[in-house]
């Protein structure tokens, strides 16, 4: 039974729920997360140990060697059949092991994606996981915020829920604090905030009335209870593909049981062998390991301070080839400092270092009063230690105007903010109403074109002068001038006024404006480079001033040098239904936009989308959710973007850098390049132990690999060098080539061709490993017929290990390419040699593969004829004949 909250008066809310206005004591807190648990939503019930253990008994291929044991037992093949129950056993320990390790990393990855909530403890505000928020918390909620529980609102201000997840109202909702009546449903009950909806605008204190699974989004979750894990279309295509590959098996493993039936073998050993190599050459375990080298990249990634949300996201990576960035934080430092200014008798620098702070200017000192006033963020000081709060511009201006002496805090308490009319992306300006000795000032600060819009009048020293069309477009050169340098620039103004008035940024007088330097970040033109290469197209779409806008373009090598590129500006784009196909052309091809709004972000994501791009999005606002969740990748900043931004997001930049956007390139090129190098090994190793055992068939040669051996190469040489090959780290040529066409198969025709070549070349040396009989004769020795299977089993053994070093990109030299130097790779051969070779020395086990002791000379086979399909191969491969 829920407690209807929104027809109670707060006090009680507040006190039936064991709290009060300070919020819950911290210990309290400690009590009551024991009682309700963590604060989350379980997405139908996560699969139990149990159920991944007893699913690797389930597959198809468990069934043929269970059919396969049981033969053996009833023939009284005691030995093979318990061999065979051994194999079912470490095959299902290894398959649990991967889905184990694969469910780990996500785990963990979706720890480092948790959310945080501010909740007010023992009076002090805290920032807490949202896992840890309890019934009796008080919330404190604003723009942007992700609202991570049940609560009552206790007092807001302007409060604006987007509630769109629970019922499917696209409009924001405006709340409030009255009591409603018992019988409000749901979607009205506005002195109410849910789980999983978010702060569009305002701020606001409320209680949390119920966590986790007892949130209304808990309600739906139960009910929908969306347990399937979600696959990313890799491992859809690596499903169909292996069960396609299971086709072609079964039809050649026919072939092999008819014909040797044909030659008059006996039938039950023919069902055995043809069992066997049916569960050797089907790669089923292929989506696990692709999902594994998926989870370790993004492992990695969250080192480089880039945590991927999704696997699908690592996949779609490494195919982008547009990104769209904005400046402000991503290609710029974000450390914003004043250095000039222009206002009437002034133009010039500003910087400390300059006498500049003797000019004796009303102008000035109205500009300094709107940099403290009309201005949200804090300065704190600690003793030595700075705390700084808010915008980083914001941050500057307090800093220029402290350098001019001012005592900041002195005069917000003498002047406090009466109403705000806040700064958004939209309106490019922002404006506070103060009390004043007359009645109440305005100031206003923003974009100068829109300052300037909204201004009458000049302050010019001490007088008001009214300010014309023609001064107006002299103010917007000086800006023009000014953005010219890279620098973002402020246009202020004031007025004095009796009344309030709810819009009260209009008939301003303009006092002039600041330049600032945001530095471009060191490290973005070596990115923008890179990504250059790569053939990833940089676009860079910022609010800022188009000169500004094309200086930093410029610096950063967005640009070509040299090149005179257009800028295009907000005003001048069209809405998209309005579109000519040849404007539409041009907005593709246009690498910079300034003055955008969030709803043109949408808009050229749109656009490049249809021309067949795939783009990523950088963003962090509010407004910027719906360009995020349509790119293809929609990239969220870590510390600077809004908690919306970051959970519609597929990807977070936890230190906010463009640099990170190319490292996560750079890394999911690299995942998709392992997970083809494995593919292909595996495949090209089941391929060639399908060849040889049909081709001692089909040619009715006298030395065949026993079921066991053939299970026994599957289940040691694939397993190790194909987990390894997952891990390889990126080629030099990595991001040297153009993206991959995501609309491509894993397979490729050409590598088709190479896989065939590999397995054929492999089948051809291990035969002629076995036909050794021939070279001894010549050399006058006789070999020893029994050992004719153990060459054979040797032979197919090493050479698929060293084919592991076939795997390296082409046009990289043997001793110096990725696969080389990838130490697992290293241990996994080491790993998979000591296996081989204790089954070789152990007794039982070698009686159970039928092998037989040699006498040193013969392994000079095995070696050599591997080392044959090698050099082979490498020789192919310089020749370009496969690549
Ligand atoms: P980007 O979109 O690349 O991050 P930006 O941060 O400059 O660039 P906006 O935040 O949309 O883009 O700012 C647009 C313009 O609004 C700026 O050029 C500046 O003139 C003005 N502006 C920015 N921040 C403030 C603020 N806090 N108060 C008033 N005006 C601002």
């Amino acid at each position: 039974m829920s407690v209807s909250y929104h027809s109670q008066e707060k006090d009680v809310v507040i006190s039936s729920l064991g709290s009060n206005e300070e919020g819950l004591s911290r210990k309290e807190a400690e009590k009551r997360k024991e009682i309700y648990g963590e604060n989350s939503i379980e997405k139908g019930e996560t699969e139990s140990l149990w159920k991944i253990a007893g699913r690797q008994f389930t597959s198809p291929m468990v069934f043929l060697l269970i059919i396969a044991a049981g033969l053996s037992f009833a023939f009284q093949e005691w030995a093979d059949g318990i061999a065979i129950l051994i194999v079912i056993l470490l095959n299902a320990v290894i398959g649990f092991y991967m889905e184990f390790q694969a469910r780990k990393s996500m785990e963990s990855l979706k720890k480092m994606v948790s959310l945080k909530a501010k909740v007010l403890r023992d009076g002090e505000v805290y920032e807490i996981p949202s896992l840890e928020v309890v019934p009796g918390d008080i919330l404190l909620l604003e723009a942007g915020d992700m609202i991570m529980a049940d609560a009552r609102i206790i007092s807001l201000k302007q409060l604006e829920v987007d509630e769109a997840v629970l019922t499917g109202e696209s409009l924001p909702v405006t709340k409030c604090d009255n009591i409603l009546p018992e019988d409000t449903t749901l979607a009205e009950r506005n002195n109410m905030v849910y789980r999983g909806t978010y702060v569009t605008r305002g701020n606001a204190k409320a209680i949390v009335t119920a966590t986790g699974m007892s949130t209304e989004l808990g309600n739906i979750a139960l009910l929908v209870k969306n347990a399937a894990p979600s696959t990313t279309p890799l491992e859809k295509k690596l499903t169909t593909f292996s069960q396609k590959l299971i086709y072609v098996t079964l039809f050649l493993v026919l072939v092999i049981f008819f014909t040797g039936l044909l030659q008059g073998k006996d039938l039950i050993s023919m069902l055995s062998t043809s069992i066997a190599l049916a569960v050797a050459a089907i790669p089923e375990g292929l989506p696990i390991v692709a999902t594994l080298a998926l989870a370790n990249g993004m492992l990695k990634m969250a080192k480089h301070n880039v945590i991927v949300k999704k696997l699908a996201a690592v996949e779609t990576l490494g195919g982008t080839n547009v990104i769209c960035t904005d400046k402000t934080g991503t290609l710029t430092e974000n450390k914003i400092t004043a250095s000039n200014a222009v206002f009437p008798g002034f133009d010039g620098d500003i910087t400390a270092s300059t006498n500049s702070h003797q000019i004796n200017s009303e102008n000035l000192n109205k500009i300094i009063e709107a940099c403290i006033l009309c201005n949200t963020a804090v300065i704190k000081k600690d003793g030595d230690s700075l705390t700084e709060i808010g915008d980083p511009l914001e941050v500057g201006l307090l800093h220029f105007a402290s350098s001019y002496g001012y005592d900041i805090n002195k005069k917000r308490k003498e002047q406090p903010i009466h109403s705000e009319i806040p700064f958004s992306s939209e309106t490019k300006v922002m404006g506070s109403l103060h009390p004043s000795s007359n009645g109440y000032i305005v100031f206003a600060k923003g974009a100068v074109e829109e300052v300037i819009s909204r201004s009458s009048r000049l302050l010019n020293n001490n007088e008001i002068v009214s300010l014309s069309d023609k001064d107006k477009q002299h103010w917007l050169a000086a800006s023009e001038k000014l953005s010219g340098q890279g620098l973002k620039v402020l246009g202020f103004a004031y007025k004095e006024t009796n009344e309030i008035e709810a819009d009260f940024l209009n008939d301003l007088i303009f006092t002039g404006m600041l330049g600032l330097i945001d530095p471009p970040r060191h490290d973005v033109p070596a990115a923008i480079q890179e990504c250059k290469n790569a053939g990833i197209k940089i676009i860079m779409i910022t609010g800022d001033h188009p000169a500004t806008a094309r200086n930093i373009a410029e610096r950063l090598g967005i640009f070509d040098s040299g090149e005179s590129e257009r800028v295009i500006h907000g005003k001048e784009m069209k809405e998209y239904a309005q579109l000519s196909e040849e404007e539409k052309t041009i907005l593709t091809e246009t690498r910079v936009f300034a003055r955008v709004s969030p709803e043109q972000k949408l808009e050229l994501v749109t656009l490049l989308q249809e021309k067949g791009n795939i783009v990523g999005m950088t963003g962090d606002g509010v407004n910027d959710s719906p360009a995020l969740k349509k790119a293809d990748i929609g990239i969220a900043m870590g510390e600077r973007g809004t908690q919306v931004a970051q959970e519609v997001s597929d990807m977070v930049l936890k230190d906010d850098s463009f640099t990170s956007i190319v490292v996560a390139i750079r890394e999911g090129r690299i995942i998709f390049e392992n997970i083809k190098k494995f593919v292909t090994y595996l495949l090209s190793c089941n391929l060639s132990e399908l060849f040889v055992v049909t081709l001692a068939f089909l040619l009715n040669l006298p030395y065949l690999l026993t079921p066991l051996q053939i299970l026994f190469i599957n289940l040691v040489t694939d397993v190790l060098p194909a987990l390894a090959l997952g891990v390889t780290s990126g080629n030099k040529q990595i991001m040297q080539r153009t993206p991959r066409d995501p609309g491509r198969a894993i397979i490729t025709k050409n590598q088709w061709i190479a896989i065939s070549t590999y397995s054929i070349v492999i089948t051809v040396c291990v035969l002629l490993s076995v036909s050794s009989d021939k070279y001894f004769a010549l050399l006058g020795v006789e070999l020893n017929e029994m050992y004719h299977n153990n060459i054979l089993f040797f032979t197919l053994m090493f050479s698929q290990l060293v084919h592991v070093f076939n795997m390296a990109s082409s046009g990289a030299g043997f001793l110096n390419n990725e696969v080389i130097k990838n130490k697992y790779v290293w241990l996994a051969i080491l790993a998979t040699l000591a296996i081989i070779f204790l089954a070789y020395l152990i007794k039982p086990i070698r009686e159970v593969l039928s092998i037989q002791l040699m006498e040193p000379e013969y392994w000079l086979l095995p070696f050599g004829f591997s080392f044959l399909s090698l050099i082979v191969i490498q020789l192919l491969k310089k020749l370009r004949v496969v690549r």
